[in-house]
This record gives structure tokens, sequence and C-alpha cells, in this order.
């Protein structure tokens, strides 16, 4: 069947995206070029035709730049620079890259157990930590290289030391997300040891952070390691590294610039394009930056300009969509989610949008203001009219304007939309000053009286409550309150009482039709529920697959439904007393759909 093509796709796509994606980057590849080039020089080395690294040869000191055999020059005893200087950047990089790894096995495996263990292992272990980051870090490793002696191989274990608390800190903090989760402690049920869950439940969900943190101090532990080989305290004579060539030519800084000069530019190549490809490879590994290509969404979806515009048909509509196409873009990929649809929502109308999970309604209720986020949402076709003015042709800070003023939005869950940390009066008062200037006194009072108005009890003390001191039901009717803070001419509430239970979803319900009637709204409820539309909707369009299959009034649509698709959605509701039925029913909801999908 097709759904076993399906699975094969994913893995392949997702790796191409990452690399596209990285490409897309501009800097990231540059950087990614550059670390190449010199990666490829530095594994060659041995086998380049270079002279020896450390044959001095006085009588050759100082010679310039493209010197006949010496095309970067000699120093200061005679020794070729460019053989010096790709022996020494074989050797800086390496030990930077072994300090990182060293100090990222060490830190992360010191972050995992202190997150997952907790307690007071967590406190020492996080003391520990807090004590090595209390000095200057430089002042550290100068001071662990004194105690065990210059050299390369201590000036490496100094460097890793002073940056394992960057990896456990960065480690634990991850860590401490994921130790209460329920997959954990669903490993930890199904009888796996400590140390296998931290390996094989915390240690994946981890190991992008250590990636990216490896990426973005490598380049930084290079820098240190020169530092010290700089002062003396790394590579020991003639042994090169760049530091210690840097630190060598600075007492012919002026008399031959060259010398000190070619180590530093190839320190800030190594370093800026360690740098800018570990910014590239975060941005990556960020899944939520995959579908985006790597930019933030704009403030208005993004409409094609070969747009076929439509025309109003229904004059008096608060709410008309017309021919409405929404793809998505990904990659050079275009799907489709919602195509030609035309809805028409009048004054003092609800209207309902029905549907499965997946056909499209979220992203219709999007594209009404513009909402939908781009990249990699595109509005290719159609028209939008509020009030006979298409939306998508206004210019973007009038359409923004119109958000939350003369179409409002009610969604789905109120504790994601809801600000977490600002008590529930004030973002009615915000939703209100964001369209209207009042005093502030006059805002707080006209909140309240919304607060009352979508029935929560006490309002005074309740205003001043969070959001997670609230039930669902009341967080829904702050949501509700918000919309209504300006008086829309249209609300669109996409599945607002989904999370809710029956009871509560009841009196919501209630809520709207009574708030819409009185007020004379357009509402464009979106349910996947035909009870819900048969409670409140006046008329109803069924979507499936991005398109609208049937529409009519309810009671029309619940008496004699047209569509396969509408008999079905509505033999989905539960009727008391018939349990058994219903599910023989919904079952057979599912085959059914099965065979259409092969
Ligand atoms: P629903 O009817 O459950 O509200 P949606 O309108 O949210 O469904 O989704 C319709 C289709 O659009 C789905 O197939 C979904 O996978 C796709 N879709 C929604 N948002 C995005 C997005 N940001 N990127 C790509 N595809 C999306
Ligand atoms: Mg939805």
């Amino acid at each position: 069947m097709t759904i076993a093509v399906d699975t094969s796709l994913p893995p392949v796509s997702r790796r191409i995206s990452s690399w596209r994606l990285l490409f897309n980057n501009r800097l990231a590849f540059v950087g990614l070029l550059l670390l190449g080039v010199i990666a490829l020089m530095i594994v060659l080395v041995p086998i380049l035709p270079l002279p020896d690294p450390d044959a001095t040869a006085p009588a050759n000191r100082l010679k310039p730049l493209l010197t006949a055999g010496h095309l970067l020059g000699t120093d200061q005893l005679g020794r070729d620079i460019l053989s010096r200087l790709l022996w020494g950047t074989r050797l800086s990089v390496t030990v930077g890259f072994a300090a990182t790894l060293i100090a990222a096995l060490v830190g992360s495996a010191i972050g995992i157990a202190a997150g997952y263990v907790g307690g007071r292992t967590d406190n020492a272990m996080m003391r520990g930590i807090d004590m090595l980051m209390a000095f200057p870090y430089i002042l550290l490793a100068l001071a662990i290289v004194a105690a065990l002696g210059p050299g390369l191989m201590n000036a490496l274990y100094a460097i890793a030391i002073v940056n394992i608390p960057f990896f456990a800190r960065n480690v634990r903090g991850v860590t401490l997300g994921y130790v209460h989760r329920e997959f954990v402690d669903a490993a930890r049920l199904s009888g796996k040891g400590h140390l296998s869950v931290m390996l094989t439940e915390i240690l994946p969900n981890v190991a992008p952070v250590i990636v990216i943190t490896m990426s973005t101090t490598a380049g930084w532990m290079i820098l240190e390691t020169a530092g010290l080989s700089f002062l003396g305290l790394g590579a020991q004579p003639p042994q090169a590294d760049l530091g210690s060539m840097l630190g060598e030519g600075r007492a012919q800084l002026f008399t031959a610039p060259h010398v000190s000069i070619v180590p530093g530019v190839m320190i800030f190549l190594v370093v800026i394009s360690l740098n800018v490809l570990g910014d590239g490879i975060r941005d990556v590994l960020d899944p939520r930056l995959r579908s985006g290509a790597l930019s933030r969404p704009g403030p208005v979806t993004d409409i094609a300009d070969d747009r076929a515009i439509r025309s109003n048909t229904v004059e008096d509509a608060a709410l008309s969509i017309e021919g409405l196409d929404t793809n998505f873009r990904s990659g050079g990929e275009v799907v489709p989610a919602v195509r030609g649809v035309s809805l028409h929502v009048k004054p003092g109308e609800c209207l309902g949008l029905i549907g499965e999970s997946g056909s499209g309604k979220s992203v219709t209720a999007l594209s009404v203001m513009g909402l939908v986020a781009s990249p990699p949402g595109v509005i290719q076709n159609g028209a939008i009219y509020v009030g006979n003015e298409d939306v998508l042709a206004m210019p973007e800070t009038r359409l923004i304007s119109m958000r939350g003023n003369r179409v409002a939005y009610v969604f789905q869950d109120p504790l994601t939309t809801l600000h977490p940390l600002y008590p529930v009066g004030r973002q009615v008062e915000e939703a209100i000053s964001a369209h209207q200037s009042i005093g502030a006194t006059a805002c707080r009072e006209k909140a309240l009286e919304l607060l009352e108005k979508v029935g929560i009890p006490e309002a005074q003390e309740r205003a001043k409550h969070y959001p997670h001191q609230l039930s669902g039901g009341q967080r829904q009717r702050i949501g509700i309150a918000m919309a209504l803070a300006n008086d829309p001419d249209i609300i669109i509430a996409d599945e607002p009482t989904t999370a809710l239970d029956v009871t509560v979803q009841a009196r919501i319900l209630e809520l709207l039709r009574d708030l819409q009637r009185e007020r004379g709204m357009a509402l464009l409820f979106i349910t996947h529920d035909f009870g819900v539309v048969s409670e409140i909707c006046d008329r109803v369009a069924v979507m499936k697959d991005g398109e609208i299959v049937e529409t009519g009034e309810t009671r029309e649509v619940l008496a004699n439904p047209q569509h396969a698709y509408t008999k079905r959605l509505i033999a989905c509701v539960p009727e008391l007393g018939t349990g058994g039925a219903f599910l023989e029913r919904v079952s057979g909801l599912f085959a059914r759909s099965e065979m259409e999908v092969s």
C-alpha cells in the first residue's frame, strides 16, 4: 500500500534538506569550504614537497614573501614559513579538537549524570563546576600548565579542563528538561537500568546541544591553545604551532611583519570558519528552522505575484473567501494545503467549518488575516473580502491593523496562546489598548466588563491571576474576552472547545453563540465534531483534503448529507446507548478511508 512508500521517504528527504539548509546559509557554506581546504592541507602536509619545518639556515633569515623556494618567506632562523605554517596549523587544530573532544566527553557525562540523578549529587557536582567557573579561565589554564609544566600535552589538558564547565552546565540544563518526561518514565518502568536510560533516552536528546556547543567552542579552544603557546607554555621550540610562531615573530614585528602576520591570518581563518560553520550547524540542528529555511516568518503570509484574483460573489457577507489556494513550499516542492476554497459568512451568522484533522481548516482560517507562517506558506490564488475589501490586496500595515480589531481569533489551547508571565487581566487590557487609545483606568474598567461578560465570576480578583491558576474553561473564556475586546465584525474560532471536557464545552459554546447573536458578529467556527456544529452553526461547510466537498444549512446537511464523507462524519457523533454500534461505524470509517488512500 501507499503507506509503505511513505515511510521510506522521510529519512532521505530529511538528510537532503539538512545539507540544503546548511548550503542555504552562505556564511556557513563559506566556512565549510574554507575549513575543508585547511583540513585537506593539514592532512596532506606530510606528503607535500615542503622543506623541513625545523631546518635552520641563518644565512637565509627573514626572507620576504614570494622568495624563490620560500613562498611565504623565512623566519628569524631562516626556516621556511610555509612549511612551519602548515605543520603548525596541523598541530594547533589537532590539539584544539582533542581538547574539545575531551571537554565534551567529560563535561557532558557530568551534565547528564548531575541532571539525571539530581538532589545532593547534582548539588555537589554543580558546586564543583561553579568553583572551576569562578576563576578567570585563562588564568586557571595558566595555573594548570604551571603546575603540570609547560608542554603541548599539558596545554591541551589545561584547555580541556577549563572548558568542561560550559559543557556540563549546558547539558545539565537540557537534561533537566527531559528527566521527568513521560518517555523517560516509561523506559524506567520497562525495567531499564539508570545507565541504559541515560545512554538511550537522554543522550540522543541532548546530543544536538553537545554538537552545537562543540562547534561553537572548538574555534575558541584553538585560540586558547595558541594563546598558551604564544606565552611559551604550549608548543616548545623547535616545534611549530600557530601560537608559538606568532610569539616568535613578535620580536620582528616591525622589521619583518610577515613572520607574525602569516600565522595570525591563519588563526583568524581557522577560527572564523569554525565559528560561522558552528552557527550554521546550530541552525540546521534546530528542527524549528527546518521548514522555515533559516528565515524567520514574515509578518504577513506571502502572496503570490501571479495570484488569480476572484471577485466577491456574495456582496452582503461579512467575510467572503473566494477560490483560496494556500500552499506550503518545502525545498523545491510545493504542497497544497487548501485548494479552491470559497466560504461566505454573513453578519450575525455562524458558519461551521468541519473536517478531520489535517484537512486544512486551520490553514484556511489563518489565511484570512495572512497569519500562515511564510516561509513555508504562500497564498497562491483567490481573494479574501472583509466588507467588500480584498485584504490580500491591502498594504501590510493596514492588514495588520485589522487583526484583532475587525477580525479576531479564538484558538484551541489558550494555555499556549496566553502569555504565562502576565496576569490575565493585563492581557485583556493589552488586547484593548492595541487598537484603542483610551486611558489606563478606562482600559481596566473595560477589561473587567469583558471578563464579566464572558462569565468570569469575581472578575476584579480573577484579573490578577496568571493563566496557570485558571481552569481550561476559564482560560478559554479569557481567550474569548480578548477576541471581543475591540468589537470585531468577524470572529474565527479554531476548535475553541476541543481541549475542554464536555460540560465546559457546552457552556463555552452557549457563551459564544449568545455573544455572537447579541453583537451581530459573523462567526466562523472550526471543529471536527458534527455534534458541536449542530448546536451552534446556522450553516456548515465540510472540508476534506483541502477542499470544500459540501455546504448547506446545518439542518439540511444533517438530515440529508450528499457527500459520503459528510455521512461518515455525521456517523461519528456518538448517541447515548449505542456504544457498540458507534464503534462499528467508526471502524467502518477508518477501513473505508484506508481503501481510498490506496
Ligand atoms: P486542520 O484541518 O487539522 O486544522 P491544518 O489546516 O492545520 O489542518 O493542516 C492542513 C495541512 O497543511 C496538513 O496536511 C498539514 O500537514 C499542512 N501544514 C500545516 N501547517 C504547515 C506548515 N507550517 N508547514 C507545512 N505544512 C503544514
Ligand atoms: Mg487545526
